[in-house]
């Protein structure tokens, strides 16, 4: 396997009147060519940030990437001017968001602003577009193509407008697709055909995926491997399959207790975790998590855990896991 993308040190601050927002704390994060990564966590974890910031799309100011490196595909990110990185986004680098509809123009034809995409990116005539634009909503399986370019981004429902985006997004054939919360808005058994269409095409266009999410219902669909962010900070990085079998961070516990059975009528998952994130604009001296975990000691409030291979492919941030000893996932901590 080849590495696409090799994200080192990635640190993304905001400031604003006298106070600054560590939104992203020394994060490392490692994908090779045809993977899936998912980045897990609940909202304020810093992982749309984190995936804004591979795009290079943080507002600046109040934003700014104050330390790390990005290598994609050979080269630093980092370093390219802006219209280096133009040549990158939607061409090598794509991302489809929760919400399409606002991503796309209300006032244009769905068919115009896919046409207008794909001209963007080679040179064919407006019939030829017109043609490739019929393709593409074939192939992320929208009926009646045709009919349905002269339609306008409202009369789509939720999961036709993300279909769209995807088609969209895989227009240029980008080594890599970013997917913010692609399904979040969609009832689910909408969210289940979109998952495999992602998976469908994945397969047949060789795409790496980055799909963020606060669903581990989601990670077990599509993903490979996983980093699950709790403030701002890598807390746990591993296969999909160790992290199912045998989670070692207590904040990952948390959230496989939030996950309850979906039923027909798509419930909500509960809130498991008492507590909320820590304030990112002050210093955390011991581990972000501390406040919120049944099994914090002294040392916890102190000492910042590092992120260490605890095992082969197994990287958590807790004082309670070593490579000397390793503390199976304990069940019902936060109900206690
Ligand atoms: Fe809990 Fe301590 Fe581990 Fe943090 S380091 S997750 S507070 S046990
Ligand atoms: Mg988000």
């Amino acid at each position: 396997t080849e590495q696409l993308l090799d994200v080192e040190n990635l640190t993304v601050e905001f400031k604003s009147s006298g106070t600054t927002m560590k939104a992203v704390n020394g994060v490392n994060l490692q994908l090779n060519k045809k993977e899936t990564l998912g980045i897990v966590g609940e909202s304020g974890s810093g992982k749309s940030v984190t995936a804004t910031a591979l795009m290079r799309l943080i507002p600046t100011p109040p934003g700014k990437i104050t330390d790390g490196k990005i290598h994609f595909n050979g080269r630093d990110l980092l370093q390219l001017s802006e219209k280096g990185m133009r040549g990158i986004r939607g061409n090598e680098i794509s991302m489809i968001f929760q919400d399409p509809i606002t991503s796309l123009n209300p006032v244009l034809t769905v068919g115009n602003q896919i046409v207008e995409v794909i001209r963007a990116h080679e040179k064919l005539s407006k019939k030829e577009a017109n043609m490739k634009a019929v393709e593409m909503l074939k192939m992320v399986g929208i009926p009646e193509p045709e009919k349905r370019l002269k339609m306008y981004p409202h009369e789509f429902s939720g999961g036709m407008r993300q279909r769209v985006m995807i088609a969209i997004a895989l227009a240029c054939n980008p080594k890599l697709l970013i997917a913010d919360e692609p399904t979040t808005a969609l009832d689910v058994t909408v969210q289940a055909q979109i998952l495999d269409l992602m998976k469908k095409l994945q397969q047949e266009h060789d795409t790496a995926i980055i799909m963020i999410t606060h669903d581990l219902g989601v990670v077990w669909e599509l993903c490979d491997k996983v980093n699950v962010m709790y403030a701002g900070r890598t807390v746990e990085s591993t296969t999909t399959k160790q992290l199912y079998e045998s989670s070692l961070h207590p904040y990952t516990w948390g959230l496989l207790e939030s996950q309850i059975t979906m039923d027909t009528h798509g419930q909500q998952r509960l809130p498991a975790i008492p507590g909320s994130p820590p304030d990112l604009t002050m210093p955390i001296n011991g581990c972000p998590f501390a406040a919120r975990c049944p099994l914090a000691t002294d040392l916890c409030h102190t000492t910042v855990p590092e992120l260490v291979e605890v095992r082969d492919q197994h990287f958590v941030a807790c004082h309670l896991q070593s490579k000397e000893q390793i503390i199976p996932r304990k069940e019902g901590i936060f109900n206690a």
